[in-house]
């Protein structure tokens, strides 16, 4: 029997890898309706510049926010990636392929803070702390599950068993990696469906780790289309 060491981890990566474009973008793509796309001072104008942002996002004009892109770099269990790459307009995804390289031993275990129990009914869940007890045992017994599965996994490997076979006995607990591209429209969709933000129109009630992925590249939002992303904040998280 082959034994490796497993790494337990309890976070998620999305980390701002590339980008083309800003704020200014924007207002170029709106003005060529115009015939004013190549009048630098109306790009320069901040406070301009702010009004008409706030404007197509008020009017929902989407279509100037998509002359941009941001490329992330995300590191996060399986589980997460299945609910990410469901948002399919304005993104473009490549991810660490289990047919044709071995999948490192890397899990993830919930941390402290993540809430453990649900109450409620479908669809109108709450989710609240278990007992400290219940975070030892089910950390332990993810451990002892991941511990399993990949020393099966290594097993097949080692008997000659292909590798887009042998990971079968993996779970959705174990890391993957991708790069994701996106504009800025196609980030705001997905931030308003996969972060929980009371003050928004629409609150959203997203898993725990797509949240806590989504706030990283809503961090990156923030910094690269400030304008942008105030006036999305403004009126109620909705993307135009
Ligand atoms: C809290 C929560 C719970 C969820 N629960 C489930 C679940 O139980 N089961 C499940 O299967 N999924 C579930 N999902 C996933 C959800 O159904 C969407 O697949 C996901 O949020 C992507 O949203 P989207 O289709 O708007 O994004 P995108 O695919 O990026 O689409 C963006 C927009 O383009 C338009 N569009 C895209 N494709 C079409 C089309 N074919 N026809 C018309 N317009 C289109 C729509 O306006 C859409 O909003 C859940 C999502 C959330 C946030």
């Amino acid at each position: 029997m082959i034994m490796t060491d497993i790494i337990f981890r309890n976070d998620v990566v999305a980390a701002h890898r590339d980008n083309m474009g800003g704020d200014e973008s924007i207002i170029r793509a709106m003005l060529v309706s115009s015939d004013k796309d190549h009048l630098v001072e109306e790009m320069l104008d901040i406070p301009k510049t702010e009004g008409r942002i706030r404007f197509l996002m008020r009017k929902k004009h989407g279509t100037p926010f998509e002359h941009n892109a941001l490329v992330f770099y995300v590191e996060a269990p399986i589980f997460v990636f299945r609910e990410w790459h469901r948002h399919r307009i304005g993104w473009s995804y490549n991810e660490q392929s289990g047919r044709y390289s071995e999948l490192p031993p890397m899990f993830y275990i919930p941390p402290p803070e993540r809430p453990l129990m649900q109450v409620g009914k479908p669809g109108a869940y709450t989710y609240v702390p278990g007992s400290e007890s219940d975070y030892l045992w089910l950390t332990n017994e993810m451990k002892e599950q991941a511990t399993s599965q990949y020393t099966s996994y290594q097993n097949r490997l080692a008997r000659g068993i292909a590798k887009e076979v042998a990971r079968m006995s993996l779970g959705v607990n174990i890391y993957s990696k991708m790069y994701a591209t996106c504009n800025a429209r196609s980030l705001m969709a997905f931030l308003s469906l996969r972060t929980n933000e009371p003050t928004a129109t629409f609150p959203s009630t997203p898993m725990w780790e797509i949240d806590a992925a989504a706030r990283m590249t809503e961090e990156v939002l923030k910094q690269l289309f400030p304008l942008t992303y105030n006036a999305w904040v403004e009126f109620g998280r909705v993307a135009p």
